[in-house]
Formats: structure tokens, sequence, C-alpha cells
């Protein structure tokens, strides 16, 4: 297999087979992140990611989801989203289901035909790194697009995946962060809600933000707390996986029925918890993956 530089995929896609589509990240600039640094963004041309499609035919002819990798192999254009597509179709007969990163900007270029098209073409699992729904937090975190962008352009999609990010809008803020999210997010219509936490790696900008005083993490406890008020400020029909280990209590929820049980755990862990344990446990993540 043609696997380059950082190979990362969500947890929720353990199950699914993984090719490499892109590598990479066409923007590279949040001030959060380190994942794909040192990397060039590539495209695999599309003779390489055949060559791929024939080995997962021959040890795995029945697959039924694919997840492509690399940042946001969404940043393809609809021609070739769309020749991949059909080139995944012409290989694995019963694949029902695509899935992969893709970024606001990338949905920004395509109209809802195509959108539509993709998606009867397969590409029905797009995970969208969201990260926030409040404007502030948006700027401070470099993402590059606003909470109205974010509308606009998750509105063309009939169903995708969105990823938010507690601790991101500094200490003292998540509880704002969290409301003007679920706010947003009410707007949309996320078939899940993908949450991580804020862990500050040495080579990224927000590090050295922090180091110079000009941005103070929130405590562990405040994230917890931030969680609890996304979650009781969501009111759409829609699963919440907080699992990653980025996460210090591991939550899944169907909302809003897992509502009362699954901020109940979140208490009892901000009653029985101590926040140097937690604080402990952050120190000790040296990669998210
Ligand atoms: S968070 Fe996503 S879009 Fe931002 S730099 Fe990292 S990989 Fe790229």
């Amino acid at each position: 297999m043609h696997f380059s530089g950082r190979t990362w995929r969500p947890p929720y896609e353990a199950h699914s087979v993984i090719i490499q589509a892109t590598s990479g990240c066409t923007y590279n600039k949040c001030k959060f992140c380190n994942l794909y640094k040192n990397e060039c963004f590539r495209m695999s041309p599309i003779e390489e990611f055949e060559e791929d499609l024939a080995k997962i035919k021959r040890y795995q002819p029945n697959a039924r989801r694919i997840f492509w990798t690399g940042a946001n192999p969404f940043a393809m254009s609809y021609e070739n989203l769309k020749l991949r597509a059909l080139t995944v179709r012409d290989y694995l007969i019963k694949c029902q289901t695509m899935a992969m990163f893709a970024s606001i900007r990338d949905i920004k270029g395509k109209d809802v035909r195509q959108l539509r098209k993709l998606r009867a073409m397969g590409i029905n699992g797009l995970s969208i790194g969201v990260e926030s729904g409040d404007d502030e937090t948006l700027a401070l975190a470099d993402k590059g697009y606003t909470s109205k962008d974010v509308l606009e352009q998750c509105r063309k999609l009939d169903e995708a995946g969105i990823d938010y990010m507690t601790g991101l809008a500094g200490k003292g803020k998540g509880e704002r962060n969290a409301r003007n999210s679920a706010k947003l997010f009410n707007r949309l219509n996320p078939y899940f809600i993908s949450v991580d936490s804020l862990t500050l790696f040495l080579d990224t900008e927000l590090y050295r933000m922090a180091q110079h005083g000009l941005f103070v993490p929130a405590l562990e406890k405040e994230r917890i707390r931030e969680l609890q008020t996304l979650i009781n400020n969501l009111n759409i029909r829609t699963h919440l996986l907080g699992n990653t280990i980025s996460n210090f209590t591991p939550v899944t929820a169907f909302l809003p029925y897992d509502r009362e049980k699954v901020t109940s755990r979140l208490q009892f862990v901000l009653d029985n918890t101590d926040e140097k344990e937690m604080q402990k446990y952050r120190s000790n993540l040296k990669s998210l993956g």
C-alpha cells in the first residue's frame, strides 16, 4: 500500500478499510495542530490509488466502508472525487460508503448539485473539523473561516459529522464557546459531533503563545463543564462521540436521549477527581494517534 507521511484516522473508522487519497493538509495553519506540520500536501496519483484498491480487493473484496486518509481529501475537485469514487466502485462492488475529512474551504468550491452527486456515488461520510461555532475561538485558532461560513457550507450538505474541541477558547471562555457552538450546531444537521480536548503540543503556535502568556489554557475541570454546557444546549438528535484519548473521561451519547445520563457521569468525575490527576493525564499525552 502507498502510505506516505502521517496516516491518521478517527477512532470511529476503526472498522473501515483505509486507503491514502492525499497526504498532508492544504491549509496547515491552525494554531493548535501539528499533525501535518512537516509535510507538503500531496494528492495520490490515480494509478497509485488504483494499485491500492487492487490490493484491497485481493484481501478484503467484501469491504463495505472505505476511509480515505489525509487531512482533507475533499479538497480535490468534483471531477477528481467523482473519478475516484467510481474507481472504488469498480474494485469493491459491495462498498456502500466512503468517508474522509473535509474542511469548510473544501465545500465552498462545490455546488449543491455536485455535493448530492458525490453523495449518491457513495461519498457520504464527511467529517468536518469545525472545532467551534464561536467566532472569537475560530479566530484565535486561525481556522480561516467564521461561524457564518460554517453555517453556509454545512447547510449545502445533506449530512456530515463535525468535530468540536473543548478548551480551545482558553481559560474562562469555555462556557461562551460551548453556548455559541451549540447554537450553531442546532442550525445544522450533523450526523455526529466528535469531541476532542485541546492538548498543547510543543511545535504548535498555541503552545508558543501559552509560553509567552498570550494564551491561557483552560483547566481540565473547566473543559468538562464546557462539554456539559455543549450537551445541555444541543437540542438536535445527534450522536456525540467524546471517546478519543484527548478526553480525560470518554463519553458517547445519542442526544437528546442520553443527555441526563452523560452529564451526570461528567458531574461524577468533576466531583470525585482531582484537577492535578487530570492535568497529569494530559501532560502524558505525546500524540493523539
Ligand atoms: S486542524 Fe486540520 S485543517 Fe487545521 S492544520 Fe490541522 S489538519 Fe490542517
